[in-house]
């Protein structure tokens, strides 16, 4: 049987292809390696560890606090601090910017982090993932400071996550594509277990959180009806619904076999512009699912060319199959400039006014 790459020999493979890659770049993905490995084992460990059950805080957006939580943000720094390779680091849980202790070197990348995603499945032995998105640090920064983080998603020198479910995975891209990698448990290494993963154009398979649709913005309940309508309604096909409340997994699924994910704008919290977080969710999915041939909108425009105005700002999510995040996004500019067609299902199944050629 031949050996298959090792994560190491991949990302060392990649360095000789790329000029812009450095040693320093492939230490640091050494150190989230570890990170995400360390936090497989813990989950692992569950109730035999006592790391079930919620901490006792808040973090700093006012959500529910878990014990996992605060631990997984804890590995995330200690692993990645030391060694050199990143000049400052963001998290969910960490309302600042937080800097290299002073007895250690600063490096010249940017990392962000969601230590734990879907953290509220963790009591209930549900997949929950790591996610993480790199920058560079503009030269003759010594001191990494929020504003260095705002940049647009394009910016991203790297992305990914860690799935912590029945195998752990770990999916990369450093903007050549992204592959998948299992851990062997007995070796302790990530296996290239899926190269070059690609997300069908075409998908019958839609997640949303149904019970915000009063919140939904028109566009969005216009493409969830229609989808609801299957074979006699305007898309003639029957869609399946998925919903696992945990973002990683969400990703990981629609990577592995296409599929639509859409957290959108609603009128919920009208503070808010969606529920996920610009920085260190969006972004490196949306810069996943772009390299893996799909597509990633607010519905008004390209997740990676928006502008962050904050560490923890959030923002309307589509993405998936490319087809179906630019038909919401055509539903979107419909709508806004007032010549959608709403779908209304009554109307269409007894007269027909809104057949579609
Ligand atoms: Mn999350
Ligand atoms: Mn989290």
């Amino acid at each position: 049987m031949p050996l298959k790459s090792t994560l190491t020999e991949f990302i060392i493979g990649e360095q000789r292809k790329y000029s812009h890659a450095t040693g320093g770049f492939t230490a640091l993905l050494n150190d989230i390696r570890l990170a995400c490995k360390r936090i497989s084992y813990l989950i692992g460990k569950g109730a035999l560890a006592g790391v079930h059950g919620a901490a006792a805080g808040e973090n700093i957006q006012g959500e529910r606090q878990m014990k996992l939580d605060v631990m997984a943000n804890d590995i995330f720094l200690r692993t990645n601090e030391w060694g050199g390779n990143v000049g400052a680091m963001v998290s969910e849980e960490l309302e600042a910017v937080y800097a290299i202790p002073p007895q250690h070197p600063r490096g010249r990348y940017l990392l962000a982090f969601d230590p734990l995603d879907g953290s509220s499945n963790i009591d209930v032995n549900v997949t929950v993932g790591s996610i993480f998105s790199v920058l560079r640090c503009a030269e003759g920064v010594a001191e990494p400071a929020a504003r260095d983080f705002l940049q647009p998603g394009t910016e991203q020198v790297c992305a990914g996550y860690a799935i912590y479910g029945p195998t752990t995975m770990l999916v990369l891209t450093l903007g050549h594509g992204v592959h998948g990698f299992t851990l062997d448990r007995e070796i302790g290494e990530f296996i290239l277990s899926h190269p070059d993963l690609r997300i069908p154009a075409e998908t019958s398979e839609f997640a949303i959180n149904a019970s915000n649709q009063r919140f939904w913005e028109p566009p969005v309940k216009r493409y969830v009806s229609e989808c609801l309508a299957g074979r006699s309604g305007p898309r003639a096909k029957d869609f399946n619904m998925r919903w696992i409340a945990s973002f990683v997994a969400e990703v990981h699924r629609i990577l592995m076999r296409g599929g639509l994910f859409m957290y959108p704008k609603d009128s919920k919290d009208p503070a808010k512009a969606g529920r996920l977080r610009l920085l260190y969710e969006a972004n490196p999915m949306a810069f996943l699912v772009e390299q893996a041939g799909g597509a990633a909108t607010t519905g008004r425009g390209r997740i990676l060319e928006v502008a962050p105005d904050g560490l923890h700002q959030r923002v309307p999510v589509i993405l998936g199959s490319k087809d179906e995040v630019e038909r919401i996004a055509r539903y979107h500019g419909e709508h806004d400039r007032g010549v959608d067609q709403p779908f209304t299902s009554p109307l269409f199944n007894e007269r027909s006014l809104f057949v579609q050629p």
